[in-house]
Formats: structure tokens, sequence, C-alpha cells
């Protein structure tokens, strides 16, 4: 299938999920992961009119997307991989919505940078739901009382929650903890569900879904 092919394919199954689960149509946004993947297998989805990309490297990014981005107006970048704090000011001049803020040194560089730049970005706090040693972000006891923190005391303009299951288990508790806790925070926003569980996601109330593989390939 080429990929215009299957973008069509995963929007239509987005579709499908929000009306399944009673949502209204576009109510879940698709996020492109667009990760390893060149500016020449990225047109064809701009080409789509589709305008909502993730990435999850700064440096990888900073070498496509100024271009594409110059190229067509609208572009809208999310990072959703982990930031280190000497990468702040280059991914704050380059993406439009921080989906990774883990831990308060980056929320801290965030906010800095920011108001430095004068670009108050839209910033998702990531929760380990899952409390996996290896994996970025809030422990899920911590994550209101953080996300307070990051909008009162830094500035930061928290809009939602962010997670990533672990792989080896069903990810629905994880959605519906992740969903009880935007709830708790006030929080209207939650980034969850990849190509393998992005239906699932929507049915627990996903406003993004992230997905990459389905539609570039496999990476
Ligand atoms: C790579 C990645 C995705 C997309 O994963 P696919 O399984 O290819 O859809 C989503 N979220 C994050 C944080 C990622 O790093």
């Amino acid at each position: 299938m080429e990929i215009e092919a299957r973008l069509a394919d995963v929007k239509q199954k987005i579709e499908k999920a929000e009306r399944e689960a009673g949502r209204p149509a576009g109510s879940a946004q698709l996020v492109a992961v667009s990760k390893t993947f060149d500016a020449e297998a990225i047109r064809p989805v701009i080409q789509t009119g589709h305008r909502v990309f993730g990435e999850n490297r700064v440096q990888e990014s900073q070498a496509k997307w100024p271009e594409l981005k110059a190229e067509t107006p609208g572009i809208e970048l999310h990072l959703i991989g982990p930031l280190q704090s000497n990468k702040a000011a280059d991914a704050v001049a380059l993406f439009d919505v921080i989906e990774t803020v883990d831990r308060e040194k980056i929320a801290r560089a965030l906010s800095t940078e920011m108001k430095a730049q004068g670009r108050q970005l839209p910033v998702y706090v990531q929760v380990n739901t899952g409390l996996e040693p290896q994996k970025a972000g809030i422990a899920p006891d911590d994550a209101v009382s953080f996300a307070g923190f990051c909008r009162q005391e830094l500035g930061l303009d928290v809009v939602g929650f962010m997670c990533i299951p672990p792989a080896d288990e069903n990810p629905g508790p994880h959605f519906a903890l992740l969903a009880k806790l935007a709830k708790e925070a006030g929080l209207e926003r939650l980034s969850m569900g990849m190509s393998g569980d992005y239906e699932t996601a929507i049915q627990f109330g996903a406003t993004s879904v992230r997905v990459g593989s389905a539609i570039f390939g496999a990476r």
C-alpha cells in the first residue's frame, strides 16, 4: 500500500472509533509520527493536507522540519521524545507542542526558554503509568500536583497528559488511569495510543493519537 492509502486507512479507523465511542468526528487528533523518515517520505503526507506531525528527536527534526515548515504554512510539530535541557532552546524554537515534560528540570528549562523566546507553547506532562524504571515520566501519584506546579509556579501552558503504556500489557487500564488523572487535574487533553492501540485509546478518551508505522511503514 502507498503511504497516502495507509494514511487514509488510519483516518477512517479513527473516525470509526470516534463514532463507536459516541464521540464527535474530529475529536481525536492524528499526530503522524515521522521519526526516522526523511523529507521525501513526509512530503506526500503533507500533500494530502495533513498538518500535524510528531518527532522524538530534536536533532533529527532540525535536519528536515525547518525546510518542510518553510514549504507549507500551518504545520504543527509535536515533540514526543525525551528532551535534554541543553536542547530546550532548540526544541522551543522548532516545535509547536511539547508532549514530554517528564521531570522538574525540563519543566524549568522549557519555562525559561519559552519566556526568552516569547513562544508560549502548549505542553503535556508525560505520565509513567506503568511505573517502568526505564521509561520517562512522572509517577501517577504525583502527576496532578506536578501539572499544577508547572502551571502555577512555572507558567507553562499545560494542556493535558501523555503516556506510553508498557509494551507487553493490555493498554486499556493505562489509558483509563491517564483519563482519570486528567479529570482530577482539570486537563482537557489526552495524548495516548500508537499504531497498535489507537482505536482502543479513542474508546478511553484520547484527544490525540500518535501513529507512526501504520502510516509510514516499518522503521
Ligand atoms: C515512535 C512513537 C510513536 C509511534 O509509534 P508507532 O508504533 O510507530 O505508531 C508514538 N509515540 C511515541 C512516544 C513514539 O516514540
